[in-house]
């Protein structure tokens, strides 16, 4: 097992700033607010970092990622972790990222002596919730350092998942059977949870329940939200109603994108900027629906018509298949016979990355329609762009549905999904929800309100600035 860091000589210098070591988990979706959240504390420059690097590397997006993030903070010290090969016969056909987690998860004892010889010695550790309930004994037990969970989602799905645990014991029940009450959030239909946990035999649910008992036991929660977006689920878990005796919550964001990021996919990035600046503000229909999701063909067909029946200049960044940034599908495979001709100068298809944020800062753009993926949500909240959610159901995605519906930045209709053929979503009824959020007034100023509310809650006094002082207080 390679260690970059100096062996320890001894317990942290008097004085000499805390050292957080990082553990991420795998997925874009997961990697991305590591980063972010690395990169704000390296630019302030108040903490020694170090950053664990599963090897071997599970997708060429990711290690591009982790490499420009390097390359943009040297002081950043990277700490090597080599998997235990995944010889388990009963996971074939398992999702690549979910079997990433489990090779994490049950490689995580070797965490120990790795970071019980990083140098200086470590202050805390951070790491993601896929691999909480492995990682926080390993750092209480063993290490006797606080653990803290970088929470990729938003407050009101931690609340579910800290919740979910209490509701099983109570159902009698090892899978999620039916809606959930979780104190302080409200009533959840049980088509609103990750339906995954429908299945008592899923490895994620076997995952989510095991983190979801372990929770309470961090010394910290830092979550990617703010105070204004989701005040109710936030102030829940901090007056211990979802979970008495709840770990300390920090909200940190909406976290910024770093400009490692851009490096990171130069090359194959597409970039619809220069298309964007020839468009009226507010006229553009910017619709992705994010790394991992592909859409079925007969969607993806009816999705063009809907765009072009709108009548609306559009931005459409096209996903076919379900691997991060990998796609080898040409766009004439996949849209109707003509339609890149018909909308010619109003309407922008690509396959390739782009750079979201700007895309959404953009002042051109006035919609965006999206998978409802928490970081795409964080994104838009904080440029003030009105929502149109199209939540997946298998993860997260309808939770976080209700937050844009609560923080009252965009339309969700619950009848939209991607069950493929029994449900698929028609031109004509996109086309009209797209016409009616480009043009309602109300959600558009809410929009814009939250925009002002995520600028003042990073700005030095703002909730989540302070939020952030906090949390580098408790690792003095
Ligand atoms: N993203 C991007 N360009 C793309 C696709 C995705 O910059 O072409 C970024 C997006 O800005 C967000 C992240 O990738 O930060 C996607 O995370 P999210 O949680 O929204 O959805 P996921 O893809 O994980 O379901």
């Amino acid at each position: 097992m390679a260690l970059a860091a100096t062996p320890a000589s001894g317990d942290q210098a008097r004085g000499a700033p805390p050292h957080l070591i990082f553990i991420p988990s795998a997925g874009m979706g997961h990697i991305h607010p590591f980063s972010r959240f690395i990169a704000a504390l390296a630019s302030q420059g108040a903490v020694d970092i170090s950053v664990v690097i599963a090897l071997p590397t599970v997708s060429e997006a990711e290690a591009d990622h982790f490499t420009a993030l390097f390359a943009a903070f040297p002081a950043i010290r990277r700490i090597d972790f080599n998997l235990l090969p995944l010889d388990d016969a009963t996971l074939a056909g398992t999702d690549p990222f979910l079997l990433r987690w489990e090779s994490l998860r049950r490689s995580a004892h070797l965490l120990g002596p790795l970071i019980a010889g990083a140098a200086p010695r470590a202050s805390a550790i951070v790491t993601d919730i896929t691999l909480a309930s492995q990682v926080i004994p390993v750092a209480k037990n063993e290490l006797r350092l606080p653990c803290h969970i970088l929470f990729i989602s938003c407050a009101t799905m931690m609340s579910f998942l800290a919740y979910f645990p209490t509701y099983v014991d109570g159902a009698n029940t090892d899978h999620l059977a039916g809606d959930v009450d979780v104190p302080g959030i409200g009533h959840l239909p049980v088509d609103y949870p990750p339906q995954v946990l429908r299945d008592p035999d899923n490895l994620f649910t076997k995952q989510f329940f095991s983190n979801g008992r372990e929770i309470a036991e961090a010394d910290g929660i830092l979550l990617n939200t703010f105070d204004a977006l989701e005040p109710e689920a936030l102030a829940a878990l901090r007056d211990g109603k979802v979970v008495s005796g709840f770990p300390p919550v920090f909200a940190v964001g909406p976290l910024k994108s770093t400009s490692t990021e851009k490096e990171a996919v130069h090359g194959g990035a597409s970039s619809p900027i220069a298309w964007l600046d020839e468009q009226p503000a507010r006229s553009v229909v910017y619709v992705a629906f994010g790394n991992r999701n592909a859409a079925a063909l007969e969607q993806i067909h009816e999705i063009g018509a809907g765009l072009e029946a709108s009548g609306c200049r559009f931005l459409w960044v096209v996903k076919t298949t379900v691997v991060d940034r990998e796609d080898t599908a040409e766009l004439n495979d996949v849209l109707d016979d003509g339609f890149l001709g018909r909308v010619h100068g109003r309407g922008l298809v690509i396959k390739e990355w782009v750079d979201q944020e700007a895309v959404l800062r953009h002042p051109a753009v006035g919609l965006y329609v999206s998978h409802c993926g928490w970081n795409s949500v964080t994104e838009s909240a904080a440029c003030g762009v009105p929502m149109l959610a199209w939540p997946m159901t298998l993860g997260d995605q309808r939770l976080v549905a209700t937050v844009i519906r609560s923080a009252g930045f965009g339309l969700w209709l619950e009848h939209w999904s991607w069950d493929r053929e029994s449900s698929l979503v028609r031109a004509a009824e996109i086309a009209e929800k797209v016409k009616a959020v480009m043009g309602d007034e109300a959600i558009s100023a809410r929009a814009k309100e939250v925009g002002r509310e995520a600028t003042k809650a990073v700005a030095p006094g703002g909730s989540s600035h302070r939020s952030m002082q906090e949390f580098l207080a408790t690792l003095k």
